[in-house]
């Protein structure tokens, strides 16, 4: 592909790869072990994670992905353009993120902490971050009600003097299992009378230290435990100190937005990596597995499939670097066309590349002896996490029609009467 990145790209993705090489990929098989001990969030176990982690940061392999880093803050911050290519190879391995603290949950607060937190609160709740010392979650979805609409969430967050008091049941809270996960960022109503319904919501920080918080039971996704779990989690009347308010009271939603658009690019990022993976794998068996006395990859459909996934991959790689581009010139709100058809094509472009590899491993591909079923989930992931597809379609149609020029169309076409 004729994209040449920056040579601060290319020389950190090369650091990167040579890390993965000599710490990560050793380390899959323990990974594994872990995942599957049904006991994944056990501290002796992570512990291999929290020592490749500080290693990374001492190669200054760190929190890549911020490109607002300020000087006395530990990292080697990228802008979006530089770090997709890199974040691509990360993601071959599906918890390689966290060695280089470029994980989500951890990367979408990151950012809402850099838009949105004074100068108190970023050195109490970012900097811990910045530094590994901790991980934390995002605290969204609610069981009772449609969570792909925002404005529905009715746990409520109420000004009782210097405190504002949480009360609420919330679920699918990635990595609140995590026995480091310090706090959360949780969003809830704060004026449920406002009329303007994007102005009832505020969004607080919650140390998770706080009496009144219950976290479980954890959600299988996918039939499946992972590090850090998606928990239901419970608030009974916790108190938190009025200062943890991030923004304004009742600027809920501004608040998050500073999370959504770095945090969907990086979707986009992840979902190439993967796939190569996939394709990768599907090339390898078709090659090595022979029927009706032909390879695999000699019958045209399997050939097809190779070759439509390419044109896939790449199509979805050239809307990143695209989406990221504009994302690091023009910001999130400018962008959030590209943000909102990234993140479609990168779920739809994974699901496929998987689905097609599963097939051509026959059995083996439905089964725990290959990586793909878990790949398979991460593109359903994509497509849910953050809100499903069909809440970013409309976005996109939305600005197709706002931004259609009749008149200048008109003229293409002219109509017969004229
Ligand atoms: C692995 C995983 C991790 C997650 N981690 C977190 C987390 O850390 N924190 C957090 O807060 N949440 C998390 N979530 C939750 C996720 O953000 C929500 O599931 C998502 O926003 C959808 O909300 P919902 O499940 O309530 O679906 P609902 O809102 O009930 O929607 C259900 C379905 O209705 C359809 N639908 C909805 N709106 C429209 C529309 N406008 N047009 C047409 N169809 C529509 C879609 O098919 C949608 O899938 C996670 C989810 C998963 C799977």
């Amino acid at each position: 592909m004729l994209f040449s990145p920056s040579e601060r790209s290319q020389e950190i993705k090369a650091r990167v790869m040579a890390f993965m090489e000599e710490h990560i990929h050793p380390n899959i098989p323990r990974y594994r072990a872990l995942d599957e001990s049904g006991n994944p969030n056990d501290p002796e176990g992570l512990a291999f994670i929290q020592e490749l982690r500080m290693r990374a940061k001492r190669e200054g392999l760190w929190n890549l992905f911020l490109p607002h880093l300020r000087e006395d803050e530990p990292g080697t911050g990228l802008s979006n353009l530089e770090f997709a290519p890199i974040f691509e190879e990360m993601a071959k391995v599906g918890w390689a993120p966290e060695v280089f603290n470029c994980n989500a949950p951890n990367t979408g607060n990151m950012e809402l902490l850099n838009a949105a937190a004074n100068e108190e609160q970023r050195q109490k709740w970012l900097r811990p971050l910045l530094e590994g010392e901790c991980t934390s979650c995002f605290i969204a979805t609610e069981p009772a009600v449609a969570s792909s609409d925002a404005t529905n969430y009715e746990t409520s967050i109420v000004r009782d003097g210097d405190e504002y008091v949480i009360n609420g049941h919330k679920w699918f809270i990635s990595r609140a299992l995590h026995p480091d996960c310090r706090f959360g960022i949780i969003i809830g109503k704060s004026d449920p009378d406002n009329p303007a319904r994007h102005a009832q919501h505020s969004v607080v920080v919650v140390p998770f230290d706080t009496p009144g918080i219950e976290i479980g039971p954890d959600l299988k996704v996918l039939n499946h435990h992972s590090v850090g779990g998606h928990p239901e989690v419970r608030f009974r009347d916790v108190r938190v100190p009025a200062e943890n308010l991030l923004g304004e009271e009742g600027g809920g939603f501004a608040v998050m937005q500073s999370r959504m658009g770095p945090g969907r690019i990086h979707y986009g990022m992840r979902s190439i990596g993967m796939a190569e993976v996939a394709l990768g794998m599907m090339i390898k068996r078709s090659s090595e597995r022979v029927a009706f006395g032909k390879r695999l990859y000699e019958h045209g459909s399997v050939a097809n499939d190779i070759g439509r996934s390419r044109i896939e991959i790449d199509q979805a790689r050239l809307l990143t670097l695209h989406t990221a581009k504009v994302l690091d010139e023009v910001g999130v709100k400018a962008a959030r066309k590209e943000i909102a058809m990234l993140k479609i094509v990168a779920a739809e472009m994974l699901k496929n590349v998987t689905e097609r590899a599963m097939r051509v491993h026959g059995a083996m591909g439905l089964s725990d002896r290959t990586s793909l079923v878990g790949l398979l989930g991460a593109a359903w992931t994509i497509g849910t996490g953050d809100g499903p597809s069909e809440v970013h379609l409309p976005t996109i149609s939305k600005i197709e029609i706002r931004d259609h020029d009749p008149v200048a169309f008109e003229k293409f076409y002219p109509s017969p009467s004229d």
